[in-house]
């Protein structure tokens, strides 16, 4: 079988001419390269990153946004012949004029501009380099909502169909269509999902992922200075970082690549060759990368629970956890002792932060005779590692060193995986515990 790898480029890779030649340079580099997947143009020429542009167009009917952003494009490919920008224009202007459209379906009238600037950036990606421009009516079927769409299982055939001739192919990212052929996006992001997506479908040998940064940091770049490059690893071991808040690839982007076990390479595009971090399926342990990354997310809150006998009475678990799901609170952690627990969750949820009392109540007409508190401010530090498991002492060792560091712990907390080990701290204490966990361990 042939050999594929897929590239996508993020919107900070493209701002000016030599980031297009860059690209070309990089694709031409190794013969595998045959499917290049971009996102819209990214902040350049004191303008705004153009998905940004086009949401605000969308919604304020704001022409000048939409000149401005054509105007970016013109600068940033000046040896592409005029005629080819003032066409893209008039598809544009089209779309933010279509008022049919905007009165009988509002979402599908925003959905249709914001995609435009994915398909400005493939479409120019052609003009300028000879790359096949592939339009995602020819690749996806879209379903559900205009702005969170979901891609169909049918694309996987038509893709394999389409992209099988050995040139080289660009996709634009984020949008597609669906069933009645409206345009749809997916989320915020959604281009790294359109090119996991292709790899999966293709088969691909590896989905590259080039970015700005020369891959995945141990520790957040806000804590750490210059925090060191993970050079390898797991799906399991990114999964676990990225829920407590590093933000590496969209959250959806790795689940088809996952399924076939094709590595993503996250790499810088302005440092290459240079490599990145490579995520695969499993890693060899060498030693000193048992743990891999550290990462902290705050905005946590908890409803403690302390009574007489509570370890004793049947069924009471439930009772308190219904609390929660009538009042659709996902749960995060759940910590107890003897007659006590704390049902620990995002303070943040469904777009609006939890009523401290309403729940407290509810969950004390659960426990009548027993105390309810609520508690605020702290968050989780989640170290994370294939080499955590079996490995003895080493929980005991970061919480002795968390605890010189003078970080309180509210719990701890690891699964039966042992992937990775949760410490719940409060806000104050949660740099100065992710600090003192990558100078001792990473
Ligand atoms: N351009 C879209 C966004 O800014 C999609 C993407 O970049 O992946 O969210």
């Amino acid at each position: 079988m042939k050999k594929i790898s897929v590239c996508k480029f993020g919107g900070s890779s493209t701002s000016c001419w030599e980031d297009v030649e860059r690209k070309k340079k990089i694709i031409e580099d190794d013969i595998t390269r045959k499917v290049v997947v971009v996102s819209a143009h990214g902040k350049a020429y004191d303008l705004d990153k153009d998905t940004n542009l086009l949401i605000d167009v969308a919604r304020e009917k704001d022409i000048k946004k939409a000149n401005f952003m054509i105007g970016k494009a013109r600068m940033i490919y000046p040896y592409l012949e005029e005629k080819i920008f003032d066409e893209l224009e008039d598809v544009l202007l089209d779309r933010i004029n279509n008022e049919n459209l905007k009165t009988n379906s509002p979402l599908a009238y925003a959905a249709s501009i914001r995609a435009f600037g994915e398909e400005l950036c493939a479409k120019l990606h052609s003009k300028a380099l000879g790359w096949e421009y592939v339009d995602p009516s020819e690749l996806f079927v879209f379903d559900g909502d205009f702005d969170n769409a979901k891609i169909l299982p049918e694309s996987e055939t038509k893709i394999k169909k389409r992209l099988s001739e050995d040139k080289v192919f660009v996709v634009p990212g984020y949008f597609g269509y669906n069933k009645d052929g409206l345009i749809a996006t997916l989320n915020r992001g959604g281009s790294d999902l359109t090119g996991s997506y292709i790899a999966s479908s293709l088969d691909a040998i590896v989905y590259e992922n080039f970015t700005d940064t020369n891959g995945i940091a141990a520790a957040s770049p806000k804590i750490i200075k210059d925090p060191k490059i993970i050079e390898e690893m797991t799906y399991e071991e990114i999964r676990s970082l990225a829920y407590s808040g590093f933000s590496v690839l969209h959250e959806e982007a790795m689940m088809p690549v996952t399924e076939k076990g094709i590595p993503i390479h996250v790499r810088s595009t302005f440092d290459y060759p240079r490599k990145g971090t490579m995520i695969v399926e499993d890693r060899k342990l060498k030693g000193e990368n048992s743990i891999v990354g550290v990462a902290y997310k705050p905005g946590l809150a908890a409803v403690d629970i302390d009574c007489f006998g509570l370890n004793d009475q049947v069924g009471i678990g439930e009772k308190i956890l219904g609390q929660f799901r009538e009042s659709n609170i996902s749960i995060e952690y759940i910590t107890t002792g003897i007659d006590d627990m704390s049902i620990i969750f995002k303070k943040n949820q469904n777009s609006y932060e939890i009523n401290n009392n309403e729940i407290t109540n509810k969950v004390k007409s659960v426990v009548p005779n027993g105390k309810v508190f609520f508690q605020n401010k702290f968050g989780s530090v989640v170290v994370a590692g294939k080499g955590l498991k079996g490995n003895l002492g080493i929980a005991a060792k970061i919480q002795t060193c968390l605890a010189d560091s003078g970080v309180n712990l509210k719990f701890f907390s690891q699964g039966p995986s042992e992937r990775c080990i949760v410490y719940g701290v409060e806000e104050k204490d949660g740099e100065t515990a992710v600090k003192a966990i990558y100078k001792n361990f990473l």
